[in-house]
């Protein structure tokens, strides 16, 4: 991929997280509230069917009172009880009539005296009142067929009982108002029966996309009451709550959004700042030397990049290498950094066998230009060339193409070798040992620095030196500080070391140096000489 295609993806890629940033506080508002939407229409059904429960619940009170009342009148002759039947009943409210049964025959009324009503009229069954309290749903009595009506009885010994009638219009016009057209139904049920009662013109409730609430027990009488809601209500509160939600999701999204766009004009800016200084030669390299840990003889080095950027000081290779790396930067960079170590070899007298760490992006391998760019890096330089070791980390993932592939090999024709760095800190260390063929494997200095003091980490460090071992590939321990983290690395077989305990990263001229002083004990073989 050329830079410039890769460059537009990135801009791309850029726009659309600047969007992204700008939708998701609207999908939020939006799904807010759809919820709330919901939410609210429930809360109104539920309240409007506990209203209901209560109601009824109270009326059936006024009805179970005059029953009881009344009780005593069963065994007399209607001419006697009926003048108390009337009294009772007309202090009451709801009551319609108040009724005495002697098996299955009504004979005396408050309403119209001595009769002979079937019982069955009432109860929807044949025989007598069953004994205790019951409670039926009529459509109409036989004075006022037109007009539900809902009984309560209590059947009594030998056969007798006492019937009374509650005008079912109260209940109609309580569930009309708590059953509002196109918003809610609110029906009552009569435990064990399939009769409900219903507002006038309410949608049943079978009604399709009903959303039906779990029905209102009574605790005190065999009923229940069914709250729902009508699809178009539900739909007409989600209107409003995002009407509401709107102003403050559109406020969020734009924050964001100039938040986002804000991030990456400064990312961009760090870019181009990048850019400046590769064409000011602000860029430099300090080398910092890998030994051998059991002779303590320089082995190679790690080309590590310096900026010291002016006015601000120097900044940290890893954080501009991952701007450069979000930002299509890292194939320039590294560019760079290969015209940087072309530069430094020219003054460098390296011993034979000398091992050049370098580190590599994943970037750079998927790039088809790598080989040309290592070959003008490294011309064929006889016995002084130095083994190029290709350090590659997790910090991207490095693909799984033909284009990597070629590269590999090309590299490992050419004699260069290949690092993993920063193993067991990624999740893909173990994976990249499968794809790649790895020469060595750097131990990260964070499991370096927990020798001695974080025995969680002990068993990662020594599970990765059982790998090294058992895959026969040689580490080595980065980030060495201390003569107890050389032995303790040394005594478990770790061949290779790095860190301020022997050297700091040293310029070109200082490694010449440090060479120098060193030549004699120079031992080819690591990732040096192997
Ligand atoms: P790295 O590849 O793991 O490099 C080793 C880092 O450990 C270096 O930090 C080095 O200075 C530091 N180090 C070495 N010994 C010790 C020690 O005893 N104690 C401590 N505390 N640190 C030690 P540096 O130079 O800041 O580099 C940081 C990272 O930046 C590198 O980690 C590497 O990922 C990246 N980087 C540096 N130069 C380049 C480059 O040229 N190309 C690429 N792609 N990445 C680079
Ligand atoms: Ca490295
Ligand atoms: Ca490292």
């Amino acid at each position: 991929m050329t830079t410039k295609i890769f460059q537009g993806r990135m801009t791309g890629m850029r726009m659309l997280s600047i969007a992204a940033m700008g939708v998701l506080p609207l999908l939020l508002a939006a799904f807010a509230a759809w919820m709330e939407g919901r939410a609210q229409a429930e809360r109104e059904a539920d309240a409007a069917a506990r209203i209901v429960l209560h109601q009824v619940e109270s009326m059936l009170d006024h009805a179970v009172i005059v029953t009881d009342a009344v009780a005593g009148l069963v065994a007399q002759p209607c001419v006697q009880a009926e003048g108390v039947l009337q009294r009772v009943a007309s202090f009451r409210p709801y009551l319609r009539a108040l009724l005495l049964a002697q098996g299955s025959t009504l004979y005396c009324s408050s309403a119209t005296g001595a009769s002979q009503q079937p019982l069955q009229a009432f109860t929807r069954q044949a025989g007598p009142l069953p004994p205790g309290r019951s409670l039926y749903l009529v459509p109409g009595t036989q004075s006022i067929p037109d007009r539900a009506a809902v009984i309560v009885a209590l059947g009594l010994p030998d056969q007798r009982g006492v019937v009374a009638t509650l005008d079912g219009q109260y209940l109609l016009d309580l569930l009309a108002i708590a059953s509002p057209r196109d918003r809610l139904v609110v029906a009552i049920r009569l435990t064990g029966s399939d009769t409900v009662l219903a507002a006038p013109g309410a949608s049943p409730l079978s009604t399709a996309g009903l959303d039906a609430l779990p029905p209102l027990d009574s605790e005190r009488y065999p009923f229940s009451v069914h709250g729902a809601v009508l699809p178009a209500w539900t739909a007409a509160l989600r209107a409003q709550f995002l009407f509401r939600y709107a102003p403050f999701g559109l406020l969020a999204a734009l924050l964001l959004a100039l938040a986002a766009y804000r991030y990456q004009r400064r990312r961009l800016s760090i870019a181009a700042e990048i850019r400046r200084a590769m064409a000011e030669d602000e860029f430099f390299l300090q080398y910092q030397p890998i030994l051998a840990l059991d002779s303590r003889t320089t082995s190679g080095v790690e080309a590590l990049m310096r900026w010291h950027k002016p006015g601000v000081g120097p900044v940290r290779p890893d954080l501009f290498f991952a701007v450069a790396e979000d930002n299509g930067m890292a194939r320039p960079l590294t560019r760079h950094l290969f015209q940087l170590i072309q530069r430094d070899l020219q003054g460098l007298c390296l011993p034979s066998g000398f091992h050049l760490g370098i580190n590599i992006t994943a970037d750079d391998l998927a790039s088809p230009d790598l080989i040309a760019d290592v070959h003008r890096m490294l011309p064929a330089r006889g016995a002084h060339a130095p083994t190029l070791v290709l350090e590659i980390t997790e910090r991207k993932m490095v693909p799984d193409t033909d284009v990597v592939r070629a590269n590999m090999q090309a590299l490992r024709a050419s004699g260069a070798k290949i690092a993993i760095d920063d193993f067991g800190t990624g999740h893909s260390s173990l994976a990249y040992l499968e794809r790649f063929p790895v020469d060595y494997l750097k131990i990260d200095r964070g499991f370096v620095a927990a020798i001695d003091t974080d025995a969680v980490s002990a068993p990662v460090l020594e599970t990765i030196v059982a790998l090294g071992h058992r895959l026969g590939v040689p580490l080595v321990a980065e980030g060495i500080e201390s003569e107890t983290q050389a032995s303790y690395l040394r005594d478990r077989g770790v061949q290779y070391a790095q860190g301020f305990l022997f050297a700091r990263p040293l310029g070109a001229q200082a490694l010449q140096s440090w060479l120098q002083n060193q030549a004699p004990r120079f031992a080819p073989g690591a990732p040096g000489s192997a």
